[in-house]
């Protein structure tokens, strides 16, 4: 049995994540954060085992990661797709403290599971890391500075780490999302959501499912290692 780890995996994209990846034949392990609830509707519906951690915090990284590898005796695949935005605002009125947490959890958060699931990839000689990246890691956003930050951070870190483990047949690739319909976009308001339609050359917000393909399409070729995948509808920011 291969054995997926899917941070941020008890709802909106990660979720969709881990429901695609049991049909290519994974047992999705889900992390979460917050949402107890959500987290046990989607073990039971589907099967999953889920394990509660922030994964801003190195000890519970860890602890979560040696959990799995005691039940399970190896993760095949990570995908770090937890991670939060703050409410659009310029960056002098974002404060210290919530900067901080965007970057602890976005960026920090993807290179501590990294780090954590890499001693037992390394031993099997085999791995797949496919990391959620945003559009805006490479183009950035307006009011979005510091979660632009945090996804460009992870697609430095994806480009510089599938080189590291490339010799122990470990990919690390990434996947950069446009506007995607899920809690993260609720507080879009309808007009906003049909304004940003039009513009976009596809005329469409993403789906969830839009984003598992690509993880799902990174997963399964496996001549690809720190490739960005964009899947944003054309998005130009
Ligand atoms: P969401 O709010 O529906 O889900 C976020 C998930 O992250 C939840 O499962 C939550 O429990 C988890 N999480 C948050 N903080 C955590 C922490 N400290 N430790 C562990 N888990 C934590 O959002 P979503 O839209 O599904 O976002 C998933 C990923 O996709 C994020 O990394 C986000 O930046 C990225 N993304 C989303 C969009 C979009 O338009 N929705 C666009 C580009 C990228």
């Amino acid at each position: 049995m291969k054995i997926a780890l899917v941070t941020g995996g008890n709802k909106g994209i990660g979720l969709e994540i881990a429901k695609k990846l049991k049909k290519l034949g994974y047992k999705p392990v889900i992390n979460y954060f917050s949402d107890d609830v959500a987290a046990k509707k989607a073990c039971e519906e589907f099967d999953f085992c889920s394990v509660k951690a922030d994964v801003s915090k190195e000890e519970e990284v860890n602890k979560m990661v040696s959990f799995i590898i005691e039940k399970f005796g190896k993760i095949d695949l990570l995908v770090n797709c937890a991670g939060i935005a703050l409410k659009q605002k310029v960056l002098l009125d974002v404060s210290y403290e919530e900067a901080l947490r965007v970057v602890n959890v976005n960026l920090m958060g993807t290179i501590l599971v990294s780090k954590a699931v890499l001693e037992n990839m390394i031993a099997n000689r085999s791995g797949i890391i496919v990391n959620i990246s945003s559009v805006y890691g490479e183009k950035g956003g307006s009011c979005e500075a510091v979660y632009s930050a945090t996804k460009g951070g992870i697609n430095a870190f994806t480009k510089a780490l599938s080189k590291e483990v490339a010799d122990a047949n470990i990919r690390v690739n990434a996947v950069a999302p446009g506007f995607i319909d899920t809690d993260m976009n609720a507080h879009i308001t309808k007009e906003e959501r049909e304004s940003f339609c039009k513009e976009l050359p596809l005329k469409r917000i993403g789906t969830t499912e839009d984003v598992a393909n690509a993880v799902c399409f990174l997963v399964k070729n496996t001549y690809l290692t720190g490739a960005i995948i964009p899947v944003d509808g054309g998005m130009q920011c």
